[in-house]
């Protein structure tokens, strides 16, 4: 059942008609500008603007993506005079805590956020041996209406800004610096390292690539060197995509070489059409030669999605034109994720049987196609792919 009205008081999007798209989010109120959502120039000017020194902007950017603080009281290089409403213009509160969910003895942990406007993001972070991922949302809700997905099926509130989007990590790398994060400690090396966020997945909420400067402002955050970022590797960030195509090779020019996951789910148009809504622009020949002409561009090898739908998308003749697909665009390009499919309010599909999941695997790698399945996370906690729906 569809949790009816137990949202809070937001406003609520309408559940949207199958196969319907929607690409631009309904306008509401800005949220609050926020250093995170400019470069280093963009930030001086807004010192200089403020009638401020520019070089507080490095100060107060050392603060927020090195040491992860935003009190002022903790920011003993500001002049104390005007310390705390320049902290309170730079660094406004963006998101707020509603609740935290742990489970996997406390590896993963679903936070969800209220923004400004009380709408709800959700992150989820998974602690393994050695790293740790944190899988975040680009917008409230989605206009892409994948209907195995409780996103998809919720529609789009809105964008979120680029601060917003970084924000749900730096939230996440306070808690790991907090050490609230158990799991995954044993012969996990470094503690350091076991406790800083090295990967980041736009798997989280939203069709990032529909909110392409947002997002793309948030990866120069996480990349850029400190100050100017959290200074992450671009081969620990993914961006996921239903297969937005000009937004995949506009992507790929950005220089910035992050990781691609298309969603692909099936290897024919006429199932992809119902499983992938934008399947009816942009169709799966087209998706993939973005896809082959991102690992082209950047070196990446691309990873595709496939949840694996009992019945519906599993046949062992559609592994077999996938893999004829990915092998017809080259070698070594590509390896295939196939994710079992996680239970979502409403939506009478399942997970494939084992022995069928296992015989798709086999048939992709018979192929030579390395696939490898997703370990999913958080499905006790709706935390798993495709079950973000924020509700409360
Ligand atoms: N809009 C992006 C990010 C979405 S979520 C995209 O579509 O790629 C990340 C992945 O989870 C996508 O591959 C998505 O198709 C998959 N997913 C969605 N619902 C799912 C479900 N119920 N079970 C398993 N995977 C799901």
């Amino acid at each position: 059942m569809v949790p009816m009205s137990t949202q809070l008081p937001a406003p609520t999007s309408q559940r949207p008609a199958a196969g319907s798209l929607t690409f631009s989010a309904p306008r509401r109120g800005k949220p609050p500008a926020h250093l995170a959502d400019l470069d280093m120039a963009g930030r001086r000017d807004w010192l200089t603007t403020l009638g401020d020194q520019a070089f507080r902007a490095d100060q107060v950017s050392r603060h927020y993506f090195e040491r992860l603080v935003t009190d002022p009281a903790r920011m003993t290089d500001l002049p104390a005079a005007n310390r705390k409403d320049l902290v309170a213009t730079l660094l406004p509160p963006l998101l707020t805590p509603v609740r935290t969910l742990a489970t996997d003895d406390g590896a993963t942990v679903k936070q969800v956020h209220r923004l400004h406007d009380g709408a709800m993001v959700e992150s989820v972070l998974m602690r393994y041996p050695g790293r740790v991922t944190m899988c975040i949302s680009s917008q409230a809700g989605c206009g892409m209406n994948c209907p195995f997905c409780a996103t998809g099926q919720a529609g789009l509130t809105r964008n979120l800004s680029t601060a917003e989007i970084v924000e749900q990590v730096v939230a996440a790398a306070r808690y790991l610096r907090h050490g609230d994060l158990a799991g995954g400690s044993e012969g996990s090396g470094d503690t350091q390292d076991a406790l800083r966020v090295s990967n980041v997945v736009f798997m989280g909420m939203g069709e990032a690539l529909a909110n392409y400067k947002a997002a793309v402002g948030a990866i120069h955050r996480l990349v850029d060197p400190p100050p100017l970022g959290l200074g992450m590797s671009a081969r620990g960030v993914t961006m996921s995509t239903v297969g937005l195509v000009p937004a995949i090779d506009r992507l790929a020019g950005e220089g910035i070489p992050v990781t691609l996951a298309l969603s692909l789910h099936a290897p024919d148009d006429e199932l992809r059409d119902e499983l992938v809504p934008i399947n009816t622009r942009w169709k799966v020949d087209e998706a993939l030669d973005a896809a082959r002409r991102y690992f082209d561009t950047t070196g990446r090898r691309v990873s595709i999605e496939y949840a694996l739908i009992r019945d519906i998308n599993d046949h062992a003749w559609r592994a077999d034109l996938l893999g004829e697909k990915l092998n017809a665009r080259g070698l070594g390009w590509v390896h295939v994720n196939p994710i079992p499919l996680n239970p979502t309010p409403g939506s009478k599909w399942t997970a494939s049987r084992p022995g069928v999941e296992q015989q798709f695997v086999e048939r992709l790698r018979a192929h030579g196609i390395p696939t490898t399945v997703r370990d999913t996370r958080g499905s006790e906690i709706d935390g798993a792919c495709g079950q973000l729906a924020a509700t409360v």
